[in-house]
């Protein structure tokens, strides 16, 4: 659907290329709240800037492009595009979530969506068999992620959206992992696409912001309008530089993928590792369904250390590998997902679905491949049991 052939060109001349005006290679920042109108009922179009706004509309414009939609929305954080799609349902209806969902996203459903009688409930989105018995008249809308949090558990998003078409309801895909770049979840058949733009498109771990895209009108003009009656829209400041940072998004992602394939390979093979959840390794669970629907494996790595390793001097003797939230920036950051993500959910359940207390997770960022493996390494070392030393 793209006006480019190649997604690499289209990252850098998609949506509004530039200023018409002046030939600015860049969008400028149009930083404005409103516009001067010549006369009553005479506009350029441009009214008020939370209904749009020139830079966000590039923007917009954009990543509808990039993800093969009609229409790109964008938002104050990725939670802002995901609360504002959840508001297009109605008391009475319910949203099927995927066990693994992003942890915002459950409790967006359970203590906000909930108090307005629109209800929710958990699946296992792997099972295609079990999830469509479950699809009940109240359901409306099957909201998943592939590959997903913390075990980069892989859906099939394809045979998902099959099922949500074959009931009349909506499928709705987080692809903050994947970016258009690996992954086009509107080209396997769902409806909405949601971005926390905030990890890998921006990339630079400079900025908060989310992205939603549809490909059916009528949906692109319901979104357009509680966009702007909720209001959680994108400034022009951090539109601009979400601009920016897609430019790179081929280049890095490149990057950022062939360094976590050779970290997985050598995480696969060191001792003290018991698992590792790669979607890119032969071995992980979706392995041919990831590679059916996504470029490669993308760049987020968990891994288990064998017991005995002590998990908190492993943390403390990384140097270049930061212990912070978030993802998908150019820097390597690593998390504890029974410590920070995962925190709210309960130990038992927590090790139950695999979110052990050994567990890691690795966003592996655009450093020199050998100098996060020294570091890992050395980190692994200080944490290894005494006995073994
Ligand atoms: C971070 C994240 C979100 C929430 O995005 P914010 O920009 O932090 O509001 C949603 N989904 C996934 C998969 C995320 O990683």
């Amino acid at each position: 659907m793209s006006n480019f052939n190649h997604i690499e060109t289209a990252l850098i001349h998609g949506g509004i290329d530039g200023d018409a005006q002046t030939g600015a290679v860049n969008v400028p920042i149009y930083q404005t709240s409103t516009y001067r109108q010549a006369g009553l009922g005479e506009n350029t179009g441009w009214e008020y800037s939370r209904t749009g706004n020139p830079t966000r509309a590039a923007l917009e414009a954009l990543i509808a492009e990039l993800e093969g939609g009609t229409a790109g929305f964008a938002f104050a954080s990725g939670m802002a595009a995901t609360s504002t799609v959840l508001s297009l349902f109605n008391k009475g209806d319910r949203i099927i979530i995927s066990s693994n969902v992003y942890g915002g996203t459950f409790r967006v459903l359970d203590k906000v969506f909930k108090n307005f009688g629109i209800s929710y409930s958990i699946e296992d989105t792997t099972d295609l068999e079990s999830l469509d018995k479950k699809i009940a008249p109240d359901v409306k809308a099957l909201f998943v992620e592939s590959p997903a949090n913390p075990l980069l558990t892989v859906t099939d998003l394809a045979g998902v959206a099959a099922i949500a078409k074959k009931h009349g309801i909506l499928t709705i895909v987080d692809n903050t992992f994947m970016t258009p770049y690996l992954q086009r979840p509107l080209e396997l058949g769902a409806d909405i696409v949601v971005h926390s733009a905030t990890k890998y498109l921006g990339g630079h771990s400079d900025l908060v912001a989310g992205l939603a895209v549809v490909k059916d009108k009528g949906l692109a003009e319901r979104l357009a309008f509680t966009q702007n009656a909720t209001g959680a829209v994108l400034g022009p400041f951090d539109s601009f530089l979400l601009i920016r940072g897609i430019k790179t998004l081929g280049v890095r992602l490149d990057r950022h993928v062939e360094n976590a394939e050779r970290i997985a390979r050598y995480l696969q093979n060191h001792e003290a590792v018991k698992n590792v959840y790669y979607p890119g390794l032969s071995t992980a669970q979706g392995y041919e369904i990831n590679k059916r629907q996504a470029k490669n494996g993308g760049a987020m790595i968990s891994f288990e250390l064998h017991e005995g390793y002590d998990i908190k001097k492993f943390f403390k003797s990384l140097h270049l590998i930061s212990l912070a939230e978030s993802l998908g920036g150019v820097e390597s950051l690593v998390c504890h997902p029974a410590t920070m993500t995962h925190a709210s959910i309960p130990k038992d359940i927590r090790e139950k679905v695999g979110i052990t207390d050994g567990l890691i997770r690795l966003s592996v960022g655009i450093e020199k491949v050998d100098d996060l493996i020294t570091d890992l390494n050395a980190a692994i070392v200080a944490a290894t049991p005494a006995a073994r030393n």
